[in-house]
């Protein structure tokens, strides 16, 4: 299974988040049948019905357990880990941007108190490390039992 992209449908989208949120790319698929879902990808669902070799059950509705279901199934992920690099919109990884490039675009005291800030190349949207960044981070710390590398940087707050 490594090796093959990851994606979610609307019954796992927190888990979608999630993931993101560590750096895993996971995309955003609507299918109907096991049999439309693309080749190289592995498809995390609630929906019994997709059930097949491209898919992962996930088997527990709780965001928190079905994040613990894919690491222990999948844990090859453990070292793809790359907190807050992705857009949680787009799937992206961001690119890191010089502080000048965001004046003007991000509101006054975030340019005032931050340094480090990072652009998704699809929809143009700018992160930077902020108080919601830590709060993900613990509350994927404790889901995770781990501690995840600081000065990773970037921040889901819309600009
Ligand atoms: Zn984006």
């Amino acid at each position: 299974m490594k090796g093959k992209r990851l994606a979610g449908d609307r019954t796992v989208g927190r888990l979608v988040k999630w993931l993101r949120m560590l750096g895993i790319p996971c995309a955003l698929l609507a299918v109907k049948t096991p049999g439309d879902v693309p080749e190289d990808l592995l498809l995390l669902t609630r929906a019994t019905s997709l059930a097949g070799p491209r898919t992962l059950l996930i088997p527990y509705e709780k965001p928190a357990d079905q994040l613990r279901f894919v690491f222990k199934e999948l844990p090859y992920l453990w070292e793809e880990i790359r907190p807050f690099t992705l857009c949680l919109l787009c799937n992206e990884r961001l690119l890191e941007i010089a502080k000048e490039e965001v004046f003007g675009l991000v509101p006054e005291h975030v340019f005032r108190t931050q340094d480090k800030f990072r652009r998704c190349p699809r929809c143009g949207r700018i992160y930077w490390p902020g108080s919601h960044h830590k709060l993900m981070r613990k509350r994927l710390e404790q889901v995770l039992g781990c501690s995840l590398t600081a000065g990773q940087g970037g921040s889901a707050k819309r600009s």
